[in-house]
């Protein structure tokens, strides 16, 4: 669980053993060229990488994004129907029943604070925002639960808002690879952020997210068949056989 602001919340697990490949402070032009060349393999592999959340408009999307903390997307879609036809605005949700939200999100584990999360954002929603959810990270992450990895899923797929997204899979390929050494999001989102423009970085993070729940796994990445072996410092990390790599590719939602 990380703690910001004084306010604990469920945001993804940071916790990597992943050794991370020192990188210099501030990027040499080398580094750059190294990983742009990497994300244009990365992106040829993931053409249809994008948000694995089901939703429709910035306030389902911020709701789902809350909720996947710690659990994957898949879970959170088999729920989401229900609660957003349940509930599907923020001063529904601000009105709803907490017993009632923890018994519909109850699969996804954690759900007394989830549920406490989503019903107080909601009324945050309502009470600050006219019931809208603001378009700045600034007043994103004064909403309960939502720290800077959510906020930034929010503005970068329902507002078109650059941001980098460093979930636990984001953390532990961009380190493999050789972008970022740092030990916490914010040092990994910067980090990231000075080798690549922007505009990518929407898109770079889904590429990056989806390369790590397809190939580049916690245990076992299949490097045998990633699309970066020749250029990525952590080749060997994981079976580099094709034939056993290849039997290590997952093809999850979430
Ligand atoms: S070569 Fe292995 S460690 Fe490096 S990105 Fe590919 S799967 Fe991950």
């Amino acid at each position: 669980m990380w703690v910001e602001g004084g306010v604990s919340h469920l945001e993804a697990d940071y916790s990597c053993s992943v050794s991370a490949v020192q990188i210099p402070d501030a990027a040499p032009a080398s580094l750059r060229r190294k990983a742009r060349a990497m994300y244009v393999e990365l992106a040829g592999c993931y053409p249809e990488a994008h948000c694995e959340l089901d939703f429709t408009g910035p306030f389902q999307l911020l709701v789902a994004t809350v909720l996947s903390a710690q659990t994957t997307d898949r879970r959170v879609n088999r729920v989401t129907p229900e609660l957003f036809g349940r509930w599907p605005d923020a001063p529904a949700l601000a009105g709803a029943p907490i017993i009632e939200v923890e018994q519909v999100i109850r699969p996804l584990g954690f759900y007394h604070t989830k549920a406490a999360s989503i019903v107080g954002l909601s009324a945050g929603l309502v009470e600050r925002f006219n019931g809208e959810v603001p378009t700045t990270l600034n007043d994103l992450v004064t909403l309960p639960g939502v720290g800077r990895k959510t906020a930034n899923v929010v503005l970068g797929n329902a507002f078109g808002v650059p941001g980098l997204t460093p979930d636990t899979h984001f953390i532990r390929v961009t380190r493999r690879m050789g972008w970022a050494s740092g030990s916490t999001p914010e040092r990994i989102e910067a980090q990231v952020g000075e080798l690549f423009d922007p505009s990518d970085w929407v898109m770079l993070s889904h590429v990056v997210i989806w390369h790590g729940r397809r190939r580049c796994h916690a245990r076992r990445p299949a490097c045998g068949v990633c699309p970066v072996a020749g250029m990525c410092p952590s080749f060997g990390e994981g079976p580099t056989d094709p034939e056993v790599a290849a039997g290590l590719v997952r093809e999850p939602r979430g």
